[in-house]
């Protein structure tokens, strides 16, 4: 492919939950796209599986939220525990009945999200998919910007009127826009592990969703459509082939539920885990959103759900400017409202529930298990906490949910 005639259409840089749900929510609104995805096709990417009450209620209508709907499982309660003494406090999403259509986390794969994009973006007019194309760069100017990817056939290039890059946390698009990513990287790996067995059987009384607090070994564990997955933080010099074998996973699992035989295990990987937010999330026709733009702490699952409040918005404003509705300096709303969410709000909450789950002083502990129970016990503090973790109270801060 030669350079591609006109710069009528926007560039989507990035198939994730992100890019795709960007591409289909312009391609709804009669704006041509094109997509470019390095990997051939959707890779079974197991990260993101939580879906906050505040996006559902924003994918209403969109198709996405119906989808999500039909494969994913709500999960209405929260439990924070303890591996020895069980469940320490237990919310119910019921108590945000009057503040969201859906008063759950809605629980699906992330991958399921990008399969089901993926084949109705393939059979919709105006949507061009490059898969199995590598962006290398960009050029831009004030009309338009122009794309290269390495292809299948050779290098490719493409013009666009915008470009979105959404290619997660090693972005190329950021990088060549030369925007910085500051931030920290934890100085602990973790593991996460999916397996068949019902994980109820060994943890009595657990939720579809769990936060177990420990000093060492704390994590999550939630249900999936396909499996039941858990986390573990990963020690200093622990190596990762031990980690990830059969006896190392056992072993952890051991230490935790005693009795524990090896489960099925199904999927299993160690993820390094950073907080950044990037400098600038435009510059010029181009735009970073998603892990592109921000990368936190998945401890309250905010990463994916983060990124597509950004695309919401930023999609929203494209559309009606492409359209003529709307002028291009509302463009200019768009880094303020959604980079201030990122480093205030996700970073603050995600890096709270990290120290919350490792708290090591007993004192702390104590009072932090206190004020869980107060909350729990109190349906007007459980509604004002879920609102913040469902990021509802995000979303009304940016004038996206009303309230
Ligand atoms: C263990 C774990 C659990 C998590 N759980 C949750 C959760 O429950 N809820 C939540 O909200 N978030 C969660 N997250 C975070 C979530 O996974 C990410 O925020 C989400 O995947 C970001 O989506 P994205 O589309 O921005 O980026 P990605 O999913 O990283 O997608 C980027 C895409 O860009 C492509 N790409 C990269 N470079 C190029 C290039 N040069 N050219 C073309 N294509 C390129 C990649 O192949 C990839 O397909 C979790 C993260 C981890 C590690």
């Amino acid at each position: 492919m030669s350079a591609t005639a006109g710069p009528d259409r926007i560039a989507i840089v990035g198939g994730g939950p992100v890019g795709l749900t960007a591409a289909w929510l312009l391609a709804r609104r009669g704006v041509p796209v094109a997509v470019f995805e390095r990997e051939e096709t959707v890779l079974p990417d197991y990260r993101a599986s939580t879906f906050h009450a505040g996006t559902m209620d924003l994918l209403d209508g969109t198709g996405i939220g119906e989808a999500l709907l039909e494969m994913g499982i709500k999960c209405p309660t929260v439990q924070f525990r303890t591996w020895d003494r069980g469940i320490i406090a237990e919310f119910d999403h019921a108590a945000l009945k009057d503040d969201t259509r859906h008063p759950y986390r809605l629980q699906c794969e992330q991958y399921k999200l990008c399969e089901w994009l993926h084949a109705r973006l393939s059979e919709t007019p105006g949507v061009a998919l490059y898969y199995n194309h590598a962006v290398t760069g960009l050029n831009q100017d004030e009309d338009g910007v122009v794309l290269s990817a390495d292809g299948p056939d050779g290098p490719v290039t493409l013009s666009a009127r915008w470009l979105i890059g959404a290619d997660g946390g090693r972005s190329t698009i950021r990088k060549t826009l030369g925007i910085g990513f500051p931030g920290f990287t934890f100085p602990e790996r973790i593991l996460v592990m999916g397996t068949t067995l019902d994980l109820r059987s060994v943890l009595p009384g657990l939720a579809f969703v769990n936060y177990v607090t420990d000093p060492k070994h704390y994590g999550h564990i939630l249900r999936i459509p396909d499996l039941w997955r858990m986390s573990q933080p990963l020690f200093d010099g622990e190596d990762a082939d031990e980690v990830l074998s059969d006896e190392g996973i056992e072993t952890r699992l051991r230490r935790v539920i005693p009795d524990i035989a090896l489960p099925d295990i199904r999927v299993r990987g160690i993820y390094t885990v950073h907080q950044r937010v990037a400098d600038a999330y435009r510059k010029g026709r181009a735009f970073l959103a998603g892990d592109a733009a921000h990368l936190n702490n998945p401890k309250g699952g905010m990463g994916m759900n983060g990124g597509l409040h950004d695309v919401i918005d930023l999609t929203a404003r494209l559309g009606r400017i492409w359209h003529g509705e709307a002028r291009e300096d509302e463009l200019e709303g768009y880094e303020p409202l959604r980079r201030r969410e990122a480093m205030d709000d996700i970073h603050r909450q995600t890096q709270q529930n990290v120290s919350n789950l490792k708290e090591a002083d007993a004192d702390a502990r104590a009072a932090l298990f206190a004020e869980w129970r107060r909350k729990a016990a109190d349906p007007e503090a459980t509604r004002r906490m879920l609102l913040q973790s469902s990021m509802i109270a995000s979303l009304r801060r940016c004038g996206m949910l009303p309230g």
